[in-house]
C-alpha cells in the first residue's frame, strides 16, 4: 500500500520517503510471516493532528503559527516522541520521525508506541514571553491527543526542560490537578529523572564503546567529530571525552571547529555556555559543516538533524565508525554506500534510544511518585542499551544484512505480533 508523501516545501529532502524505503527493505525480510495487511497497517501513521493557532506577539500583532502531532502507531502502549521547534518542520518530517520513535520503542523493547510533534517557528527569533505563550497555546491545541495514558511528548530539536514545563503546567492547569506524567524531560524540580537531560548523548556513547569493542578497536585516543552541540552531540562529545576518546572536530549550525590533537570539551561547553557558539574556542580551525562530516577521524556522530549523509559525502567520510545520535541523518542511497564500504553502522533507532528508555523511567517514576537514584537509572539504561545492541548485531549476523535492516525487523516483528495477538478491531 502506498502512503501519501507530501512534497517537502522547503526543498529538503524529503525524510519521509527515507523511513519507507527503510521499512520497504525491512519488511522485504518478514513477508510470508504476517497477512500482507499487517505489515501495511505499519506503513501509515494511525492519526495526524494539524493546528493553526494565534499567538500574541510582544509588539501587539497577532502571528499565527501551524503545529503538527503524529502518531504512528498505539499497539504496543501510548504513543511517545518528541516535540521539534524548526522553521522546517513539516508533515513529512513529522510522520518520519514518529514511524522511527516506533520503531525505537519496540527496539529497546518499552511498552510505547511512536509519535512526534512540531511547530513551524524559528524559535529564535522569539522573546522568552512570545516562546511561552506559543508553547502553552500549541500545548491546549494537542491536549486532545496528549495525556499521561495515551500521549506523552518530550523534548527534541529546540525545546527543552523549561518548555516541557510549560506544557506540564499548562495541562495541570486545564485538568485541575498537577500531572507530572504528562511530558517527559522535565526539570527535576517538578517530577524530572536524574539522568535524562544526559540519556541520549551516554546512551550514544555505549553503543559507540560496544562498536568499537566488537570491532577489537581501542576506545583509548579513538578519534570522533560530532555533528551537533546540543542536548545529543555535546554530551556525547563529553561523555566519549570521559571515556578516553579524542574529539577532534564538533560543529553546530554556524560551522565546525578542528583540531587533531583533540578539543577539551569540558573548557568548550563552558565556552558555548558564555558565548552560545562554539566557533573561535581558543586552539581549533574552523571547518563548515561539510568538511566536518569528512574529517580524518575513527568515529563519526552525527547529532543534528536528518539527510546530513548523503550519496555526495558518503564516498569520502573517513570514519570506520558512523553512530547516528540524529534521527534519520543518513539517506537511502548513502546507507547502501557505507554498507559496500564496510562501514559499521549504529542505527539510529538503537544509537539514540538512551533518549526515550530513560524518558520511560521518568513516566514510570511520575506515576509511581517514587523516584530512583541516577546510579539506578544509569545501570538500567546501560542494560538495555547493550542488550538491544547486541541483539542487533545477533539478527544482522542471522539475516546476512546491514545494521539498520537488523534493527527494524527486529522492532517491526515485535509490533507485528502484537497486532496478530491483539487482534484487528472489530
Ligand atoms: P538540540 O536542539 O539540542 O541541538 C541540535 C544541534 O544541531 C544544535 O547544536 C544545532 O546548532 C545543530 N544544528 C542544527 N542544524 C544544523 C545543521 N544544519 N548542521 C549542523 N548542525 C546543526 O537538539 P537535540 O535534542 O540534540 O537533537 C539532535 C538530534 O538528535 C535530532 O535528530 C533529534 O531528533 C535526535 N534525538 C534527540 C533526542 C533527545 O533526547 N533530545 C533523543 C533521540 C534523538
Amino acid at each position: 500500500m502506498a502512503a501519501v508523501i507530501q512534497t517537502s516545501t522547503t526543498g529538503k529532502k524529503n525524510a519521509y520517503a527515507v523511513a519507507l524505503a527503510q521499512f520497504d527493505k525491512a519488511t522485504s525480510y518478514l513477508k510470508g510471516e504476517y497477512p500482507e495487511g499487517v505489515l501495511a497497517s505499519m506503513r501509515v501513521p494511525k492519526r495526524e493532528l494539524t493546528v493553526n493557532f494565534p499567538v500574541k506577539m510582544d509588539d501587539g500583532s497577532i502571528e499565527i503559527f501551524t503545529g503538527y502531532r503524529v502518531h504512528h502507531s498505539t499497539v504496543r502502549g501510548p504513543t511517545k516522541g518528541g516535540l521539534r521547534y524548526h522553521q522546517d518542520v513539516d508533515l513529512d518530517e513529522v510522520r518520519a520521525l514518529a514511524m522511527w520513535m516506533t520503531w525505537k520503542c519496540s527496539l529497546m523493547n518499552i511498552p510505547y508506541g511512536g509519535a512526534k510533534g512540531g511547530v513551524v517557528v524559528d524559535p529564535f527569533k522569539l522573546s522568552q514571553g512570545e516562546l511561552e505563550r506559543l508553547t502553552r497555546r500549541f500545548a491546549a491545541e494537542i491536549s486532545i491527543l496528549m495525556n499521561p495514558s495515551g500521549d506523552v511528548p518530550a523534548p527534541d530539536v529546540n525545546t527543552n526542560g523549561q518548555i516541557m514545563a510549560w506544557i506540564m503546567d499548562t495541562y495541570s492547569m486545564h485538568v485541575g490537578f498537577s500531572v507530572p506524567g504528562v511530558v517527559t524531560g522535565k526539570p527535576i524540580e517538578i517530577g524530572g529523572s536524574l539522568g535524562r537531560t544526559e540519556a541520549t548523548g551516554r546512551g550514544v556513547c555505549y553503543t559507540m564503546r560496544d562498536a568499537l569493542k566488537h570491532l577489537s578497536m581501542p576506545i583509548q585516543g579513538t578519534r570522533v567529530v560530532v555533528q551537533g552541540f546540543g542536548n545529543v552531540g555535546s554530551i556525547a562529545a563529553r561523555i566519549a571525552h570521559e571515556m578516553g576518546c579524542k574529539v577532534v572536530g564538533v560543529s553546530d549550525v554556524f560551522g565546525g571547529i578542528y583540531n587533531p590533537h583533540g578539543i577539551d570539551i569540558n573548557a568548550l561547553i563552558a565556552y558555548f555556555k558564555a558565548n552560545k557558539h562554539i566557533q573561535n574556542f581558543p586552539g581549533t580551525e574552523a571547518v563548515t559543516n561539510s568538511e566536518l562530516l569528512e574529517l580524518d577521524c575513527d568515529v563519526l556522530i552525527p547529532a543534528a538533524l536528518e539527510n546530513q549523509i548523503t550519496a555526495e559525502n558518503a564516498p569520502r567520510i573517513k570514519a570506520k565508525v558512523v553512530v547516528e545520535g540524529a534521527n534519520g541523518p543518513t539517506t537511502n542511497e548513502a546507507d547502501e554506500i557505507l554498507c559496500d564500504r564496510n562501514l559499521f553502522l549504529v542505527p539510529d533507532i538503537l544509537a539514540n534510544g538512551g533518549g526515550v528508555t530513560v524518558s520511560y523511567f521518568e513516566w514510570v517514576q511520575d506515576l509511581q511518585q517514587f523516584f530512583w537514584s541516577e546510579d539506578e537509572i544509569n545501570r538500567q539504561l546501560e542494560r538495555i542499551m547493550v542488550n538491544a545492541f547486541h541483539t542487533v548485531l545477533k539478527e544482522a549476523d542471522r539475516l546476512g544484512t546491514d545494521n539498520r535492516t537488523a534493527a527494524q525487523v527486529l522492532a517491526i516483528r515485535r509490533v507485528a505480533d502484537a497486532i496478530m495477538i491483539r487482534g484487528i478491531y472489530p
